[in-house]
């Protein structure tokens, strides 16, 4: 076994040892920590739905109803009438034939890549998220990084492997949004460059599900591009819907060969029923209520205006995901601690999470803050000591 002291040793030494908080209330933009209250700018609950009481009432109404737990994977007795019923409103929401659930988006991930690259080749962005880079393992598959959104770069990979790969299956594989970044994979190009050199496109749009599009549609309806192979889309429901578990849509076959062939699908329970209530209501509530979006639009461009002004270096990102770039470990840490001690949650990314040398703090806006957030988060950061 390895030395697990040392191992926790060096992290330390490394100033990457991570502490988990406790929080003592419901996720929210208002958070309470032990004693403390503090405002939080961390979650991925960009709409505001994680604890919405029309998203609470059906959870409680779908455990009255289905029980708690799934009780058998999908393919034996877990699947019921409230997964079949997201499936289909899912479905109807992203534009495409069918939609299968996954229990996490880590879990589709591994699932979509695996079942669809086997030991052929996969093409990532350098900055893809880890379930994404983990299927490419798990699958045994030639991994290959392109320099982050370096289509010139990934072009240049695919060339370099045509002949190798001739007849292996190849498949590149992109966030929508970057999950540490917030900024955008170029959808159309990709689609265009993985139609020519004959590859599937893995688009995993955790964070664009909800946010981007007409009605929250996500990163397909954002660019005008249709969700049909040779792209797969992957979302999650953990994040702007408020709720837990992942789903990928598609054509027929494609979801029936998931069904049939995924590991991670097959080999685990089925969500628990109510959650899969719970999220038939805050998908309602996301598609129905633009307001969201529009207010954190605002939200999202008064505290970029504001931190221009202070000459604050933020990466070039419209999403709710703002990071401030530190630099070191050790100052991203000491920023976070001193934002606490103001009253506000933002805690360090560091590497391994985000490349050496980058370590920030991930900066994320929700529909459920208000302006005058914003402003007293500017406030502090306009007084973060150097
Ligand atoms: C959060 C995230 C996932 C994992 O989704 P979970 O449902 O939390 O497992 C996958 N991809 C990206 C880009 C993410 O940000």
């Amino acid at each position: 076994m390895k030395d697990l002291d040392a191992v926790l040793a060096e992290r330390r030494a490394q100033g990457l040892y991570r502490e988990r908080l406790v929080l003592d209330s419901p996720q929210s933009i208002e958070v309470r920590v032990g004693e403390e209250d503090l405002v939080s700018f961390c979650s991925n609950d960009y709409l505001g739905l994680a604890n919405h009481p029309d998203v609470i009432a059906a959870l409680q109404r779908g455990a009255a109803r289905y029980g708690v737990g799934a009780g058998a994977s999908h393919l034996i007795s877990g699947h019921g009438r409230a997964h079949e019923a997201l499936e289909e409103e899912l479905a109807d929401f992203v534009q495409c034939e069918r939609a299968v659930l996954f229990s996490t988006g880590y879990m589709a991930n591994l699932g979509v890549v695996t079942a669809l690259a086997g030991r052929g080749y996969v093409y990532e962005d350098h900055l893809n998220h880890a379930s994404l880079i983990d299927g490419a393992r798990m699958a045994r598959s030639n991994a290959r990084r392109y320099d982050h959104r370096n289509l010139a770069h990934l072009r240049q990979l695919l060339e370099e492997d045509a002949v190798a790969a001739a007849g292996a299956p190849r498949l590149i594989a992109t966030d929508a949004v970057f999950s540490m970044d917030g900024d955008l994979a170029p959808l159309p190009a990709l689609l265009h460059l993985a139609r020519e050199a004959g590859t599937a496109l893995v688009i995993d749009d955790a964070h664009g599900i909800g946010v981007l599009g007409p009605s929250g549609r996500g990163s397909f309806a954002h660019w005008t591009v249709e969700p049909r192979l040779p792209a797969v889309l992957v979302g999650t429901l953990g994040k702007a819907l408020g709720t837990f578990g992942a789903f990928v849509a598609g054509e027929a076959s494609l979801i029936e060969a998931l069904i049939q062939t995924a590991r991670t699908y097959i080999y685990t329970t089925a969500l628990p029923p109510a959650i899969a209530e719970a999220t038939r209501v805050s998908l309602r509530i996301a598609r129905e209520e633009q307001w969201r979006r529009e207010h954190l639009a605002k939200l999202i461009g008064r505290f970029r205006e504001g931190a221009a002004r202070l000459g604050l270096a933020l990466l070039p990102s419209d999403t709710p995901i703002q990071p401030l770039i530190l630099g070191s470990a050790d100052r991203a840490a000491a920023a976070a601690g001193w934002l606490r001690s103001a009253g506000f949650l933002i805690p360090a990314i560091r590497p391994p999470t985000v490349p050496a040398g980058s370590a920030r703090l991930r900066i994320t806006f929700s529909s459920a803050h208000e302006e005058r957030h914003v402003d007293r988060l500017l406030e502090a950061l306009a007084s973060l000591p150097p």
